[in-house]
């Protein structure tokens, strides 16, 4: 195999055998280091997106591969019909960071979200003996591809084929509590939301408008649940994005960097779902909480301590903002910053598209992703620093020529 066309013939075997779900770039990457990825042909790419906010601590960490490594000469698998170390240490971990009450571990977003909108249902049950509750999601929302998921992910374009989806869901406008209120019934068993919306286009919930919702659902005696599976996990700045707001949630789900690229998810319970909820035999997976999984989450946590990823973020990410603020003013391209943290989105002007400007990027070597219709969104490693900002703003005003 030539050098030249080893990404080709990498490409054209997974078109050959991967069902085509996606429209892939046409790069194969091969190996990461820091904020840097590789692709098989040697090309250096400058990584922004980190496999969707997945990649909290940078590619190629040792002391996280190690980590790994040294469970896998352990063991890696033991079912949930017994207990293992990493889980324990990892649910209690989570439980400390998060100030709630329960975990159940799952292996994606997606199926924190079927567990999440379970416990719902099951709590509103164990209330009023009745199988006919309903659930609020948000219009533009994101929770997965699963046909649960699917059920409260506002994007007809997503369901049109797949119906009929689950019954109950009410949609209502992300930021707008009287559009939401105007959705509540006694049926009414759970509100489901992001903090920040993500594939949506990036949109942080207002202040006024979590505490409005949260102060609805303790008034009824309706669930919040909090979709942090993209902004939780320090990319605010905070733990958990929910924790700037002051606003718990009755649930929270969380995947994505929560173990940092070893696929693993969960949904927490506050004390008021985790008593009145899922008990033995209502839910399980094989792999959920296997003890490879757990041990990263383990050792993401102790990292994320270690190295004070929060106090990092607040402030890498006000160096951040202003830099993208000052490139919005400068080009024509964009014509907003809207974001939190290390989640942020640039809003493409009029005729613009962001897929385009997503292109142009890669050819330059930085690796950005979008989000809506019109957005171009960041989501970089938490670990980047001020020069990686920089050498991101200098590509993106040569793109913006
Ligand atoms: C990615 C994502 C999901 C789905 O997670 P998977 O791990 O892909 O199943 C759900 N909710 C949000 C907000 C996400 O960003």
């Amino acid at each position: 195999m030539s050098n030249e066309n080893k990404s080709q013939c990498y490409i054209d075997m997974c078109e050959e055998n991967i069902l085509k779900t996606y429209n892939r770039f046409q790069i194969v990457l091969e190996k990461g280091d820091g904020v840097y990825l590789y692709d098989a042909d040697d090309k250096k790419y400058l990584d922004f997106a980190a496999g969707i906010a997945v990649f909290a601590l940078g590619y190629n960490d040792k002391e996280y591969n190690d980590a790994l490594k040294s469970q896998i000469d352990k063991v890696i698998h033991t079912s949930n019909l017994f207990y293992n170390i990493p889980a324990a240490q990892a649910a209690k971990k989570l439980v400390e960071v998060s100030g709630m009450s329960k975990v159940f571990f799952t292996n994606s977003g997606t199926e924190a979200i079927e567990g999440a909108m379970k416990v719902a249902r099951k709590y509103a049950y164990n209330k009023d003996g009745s199988t006919d509750h309903e659930i609020i999601a948000m219009h533009h929302s994101f929770h997965g591809r699963s046909l649960g998921a699917l059920s409260v992910t506002g994007n007809v374009k997503y369901q049109e084929a797949f119906k009929p989806l689950i019954g109950g869901i009410k949609f209502a406008q992300f930021n707008d509590l009287e559009s939401v209120k105007a959705q509540i019934t006694d049926k009414t068993c759970a509100i489901i939301m992001e903090t920040v919306q993500g594939e949506g286009g990036i949109y942080p919930a207002t202040p006024e408008f979590l505490k409005g919702v949260k102060a609805l659902c303790d008034e009824k005696d309706i669930l919040l649940i909090l979709d942090e599976i993209q902004c939780g996990m320090g990319r605010t700045g905070y733990q958990f994005a929910w924790q700037e707001y002051g606003v718990m949630p009755d649930v929270m789900t969380c995947a994505k960097a929560l173990g940092c690229g070893v696929p693993v998810g969960a949904f927490v319970l506050g004390e008021k779902a985790a008593k009145n909820s899922l008990v033995a035999g209502d839910h399980g997976t094989t792999y959920g909480g296997n003890p490879l999984a757990t041990a990263a989450v383990n050792k993401v946590f102790e990292l994320f301590e270690e190295r004070d990823i929060l106090n990092h973020v607040k402030k890498v990410s006000k160096y951040l903002e202003e830099k993208l603020d000052e490139l919005v003013a400068s080009v024509d391209i964009f014509t907003t910053r809207r974001g939190k943290g290390l989640m942020q989105g640039l809003v493409c002007a009029e005729g613009v598209n962001p897929g385009d400007i997503v292109a142009k990027a890669l050819e330059k070597g930085l690796i950005v992703i979008t989000a809506g219709s019109n957005v171009v969104r960041m989501v970089p490693p938490l670990v980047i620093e001020e020069k990686h900002v920089d050498e991101m703003i200098a590509i993106m005003k040569e793109i913006s020529k």
